[in-house]
């Protein structure tokens, strides 16, 4: 292109943006943090290079079909799309086994559901990163709860991160005991502010555990996680990987559903409590879920670093104007989730009205603060999804409580992350929350 045209393009680039409401400082702002974010993006680049090649040679080596895209219904006997799917899952995952079904309703319910299959009472269940993601709390009985694994007589153990964020090998060595059966290690930082671990670093983890206990499941919360790096928990040890179809397994395009990839006995136990002793894996009819389950997984690898790109430039954005980030601009990602602390309540509600205003459904409705289920304070969620509360779309949320901090994340695609942060920025200016 020539410089006339350069020139032409970026003058309707500005408009266009200007007629979406983004003002020029902002669009400048942007720009030239973006310009400044091409070596990261180039490195994001290459991981989904290696993600998409993953991906594809675990749906050849199965044998994906066309039949497979079919579903089936009633009792769902003999359903090859969905065998073949779990099969292109443990492939994927490096597994003896998966279960991955639209029957496993969220996040939530596959990692209670991997919890409650393999843990028996008189167990005792084992959190070395600290505390586990909030609705975590009532499945485990932290808070208590119907039918939580406390009232089953599964006990439960913690081991608080030490300050500086590493582990506390000395309290993990004496919290193992000869009740300890499995241990849960979430990856994503969730609603705290700690780091999200690396797989690297959970990989040590787990070999410090085998080496104190061999026969202790080692089971990963993986939520947010998927695709991020070149190499998943279960590559380094972890018997179960769990996570769920509406972040980003399934690309944006699963509908519902979630997924425990382990060892098969792991998966033999969940997929006996999912269905029933005996059932367990061949029946749950797949309806119509399956061509966007094998679509979705195909192109998360591209979906997970478009999100990543965007979360990259919401810290850069937010760190250039003063605020904590974690992670911060620079330093290496682990999850698609980006914290920004705002330290007051009008910073998480002006960031979560850019995102909803920057959406492609709902863009006109305004989010505020509600008691929701399985939270212990009110949360703000901002999102204008396909796929009603999908994370793996461009979404934010915030507990309103200290430190006033704003979870955000996704993005289907790069172009639309980045203008929703531009959004939020225009929108936290707007409200005098910064000066540009
Ligand atoms: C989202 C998430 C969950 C729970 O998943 P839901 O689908 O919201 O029930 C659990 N752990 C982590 C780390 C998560 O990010």
């Amino acid at each position: 292109m020539n410089k006339a045209m350069t020139n032409g393009t970026n003058d309707m680039m500005e408009a266009v943006y200007a007629q979406l409401g983004i003002s020029k400082k902002v669009y400048q702002f942007s720009k030239e943090i973006l310009d400044g974010l091409e070596p990261r993006f180039a490195q994001i680049d290459k991981i989904a290079e290696y993600n998409q090649l993953k991906v594809l040679k675990a749906m050849q080596e199965n044998k994906v079909s066309e039949a497979c895209l079919l579903g089936t219904t009633g009792y769902g006997y003999n359903d090859l799309g969905r065998e073949t799917l779990e099969a292109v899952y443990a492939s994927v995952f490096h597994t003896e086994d998966a279960l991955v079904r639209p029957q496993i309703t969220c996040g939530t319910h596959a990692l209670a559901l991997a919890l409650m299959s393999n843990l028996r009472p008189g167990d005792e269940l084992l959190s070395p990163v600290g505390k586990p993601y909030d609705t975590l709390e009532e499945v485990i009985g932290i808070r208590p709860s119907k039918g939580s694994l406390a009232e089953y007589g599964v006990t439960y153990r913690q081991v608080d991160l030490l300050a500086d964020g590493s582990f506390d090998y000395e309290a993990i060595k004496v919290a193992v005991n000869e009740k300890t059966r499995l241990v849960t290690i979430q990856r994503s930082k969730g609603y705290q502010t700690r780091p999200t671990l690396s797989v690297s670093r959970i990989g040590e983890l787990i070999s410090f555990i085998k080496k104190i206990k061999p026969d202790i499941i080692c089971m990963v919360d993986n939520c947010y996680g998927e695709f991020v790096e070149q190499m998943e928990p279960s590559d380094v040890g972890a018997d179960m990987v769990v996570g769920s179809l509406i972040k980003n397994p399934g690309g944006g395009l699963a509908p519902i559903g979630g997924y425990i990839a382990g060892k098969k006995e792991c998966v033999e136990n969940a997929a006996y409590r999912l269905t029933s002793p005996g059932l367990g894996k061949e029946v749950g009819a797949s309806l119509g879920t399956l061509k966007d389950f094998y679509q979705g997984m195909f192109l998360s690898p591209t979906v997970t670093a478009g999100a990543l790109k965007g979360a990259s430039f919401a810290a850069n954005v937010y760190e250039k104007l003063g605020f904590r980030v974690v992670p911060n601009g620079s330093e290496s990602r682990h999850d698609i989730i980006q914290a920004v602390e705002f330290g007051t309540p009008e910073g998480v509600i002006a960031f979560c009205k850019g995102i909803q205003a920057a959406a492609p459904v709902d863009s006109f409705v305004t989010p505020e603060p509600w008691d929701m289920p399985g939270y212990d304070s009110q949360v703000i969620m901002a999102a204008g999804a396909f796929v009603s509360g999908s994370s793996i779309e461009l979404s934010a949320d915030g507990p309103i409580k200290p430190p006033y901090a704003v979870y955000f994340q996704g993005g289907l695609t790069f172009e639309h992350a980045r203008f929703g942060i531009m959004k939020t920025l225009q929108n936290v200016a707007d409200a005098g929350l910064v000066v540009l």
